[in-house]
């Protein structure tokens, strides 16, 4: 039983949700091999190879691979697995880069995909969550080789150091051709990003405008060194730009400390953001839903009590 897991990275590190694939990859068991596939990517497959529990790290160095196009990737992973017999599950977090990639192999390999797993019972029985995390299925699979994305925050990471995994150069496929990248828009962000933060500050519609979003929730990130995040009502109304979504179709982050402000509570918002450890609340509305799953609430005007309570830091 071998595991093949999608590394997902920059060009230059690996993302933290690969370490936390990898933790639910240990407890399927079996060997696990994970694949680093870019351009110029050698010194990922080199940190790849040091994160523990690796026995084996695959790198596929060509310009194709560079852009992580669907298509070329998915074709790389199929070759892989159709190659080597021993591959009974392929990997990768339920991130946006592994939502993009999945289904495509899954669909190739014949495979149902599992979705967003929590839950490892077993090598073949697995949970997930559903109806924006008000139920959770579990589900056993009797595919040849089961495709799974990984919901990040239900594994701790495992550690980037520690391993010694042996390193192969792929041959990679051809260059399909089916799409090309025509551009890339990154925002640069002067704080943690928000899935690998410990602490996040988010505001939703009560905050009222884009300026008073970042006029009123700034300084309190700045004091406690958070990641900014949003309600999907405060980015449609365009206060905040769009990867700060937290929720069923935005992020899913369990931080140390998750601060509301402004944000009433919907089902959606709460299932992106309901396992932090501790949650505060800041609502004029004491009867907000937010409150029920709060550690502490605040029953206040944001405007006068967040910098009350940047001025107490
Ligand atoms: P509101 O519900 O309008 O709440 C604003 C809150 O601010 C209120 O509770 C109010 O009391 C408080 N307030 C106002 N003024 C002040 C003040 N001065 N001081 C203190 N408090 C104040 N939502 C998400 O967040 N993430 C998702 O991923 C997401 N996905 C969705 C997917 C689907 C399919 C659907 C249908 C909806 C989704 N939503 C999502 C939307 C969700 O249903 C809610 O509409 C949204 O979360 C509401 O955002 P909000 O809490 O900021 O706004």
């Amino acid at each position: 039983m071998t595991i093949l897991i999608i590394a997902e990275h920059d060009g230059v590190a690996l993302k933290t949700a690969t370490l936390n694939t990898i933790a639910a990859a240990e407890k399927i068991g079996g060997e696990i091999h994970v694949l680093v596939a870019g351009s110029d990517c050698g010194a990922v497959g080199q940190v790849a190879a040091t994160a523990t529990g690796v026995t084996r790290v695959l790198v596929a160095d060509a310009d194709h691979y560079g852009a992580q196009l669907a298509e070329n990737l998915a074709a790389l992973v199929v070759d892989q697995v159709r190659a080597d017999s021993s591959f009974t599950h392929v990997l990768a977090p339920a991130t946006a880069f592994g939502k993009n990639v999945l289904p495509r192999i899954a669909a190739l390999l014949d495979s149902s995909q599992i979705s967003d797993v929590t839950a490892i019972e077993s090598p073949d029985t697995f949970e997930r969550p559903f109806y924006a995390g008000n139920a959770v299925a579990r589900l056993k699979s009797s595919d040849k080789v089961k495709v799974l994305s990984i919901r990040t925050t239900a594994f701790d990471p495992v550690s980037a150091t520690g391993g010694s995994a042996t390193v192969q150069s792929l041959a990679g496929g051809a260059d399909l051709g089916l799409s090309q990248l025509a551009g890339r828009e990154v925002v640069k962000l002067e704080r943690p990003e928000l899935t690998a933060a410990t602490i996040i500050v988010s505001g939703g519609r009560g905050l009222g405008a884009a300026d008073k979003f970042h006029a009123v929730l700034e300084p309190l990130a700045d004091k406690l060194g958070a990641a900014l995040g949003a309600s999907r009502a405060a980015v449609d109304a365009g206060y905040a730009p769009n990867d700060y979504q937290v929720g069923q179709t935005g992020k899913i982050v369990a931080p140390q400390l998750y601060v509301a402000v402004g944000i009433s509570g919907a089902i959606q918002h709460l299932a992106g953001m309901k396992d932090s450890k501790v949650i505060v609340a800041i609502n004029k509305d004491a009867e907000a839903p937010i409150f029920q799953i709060a550690d502490y609430g605040l029953v206040a005007d944001l405007f006068v009590s967040v910098p009350e309570l940047v001025s107490a830091l």
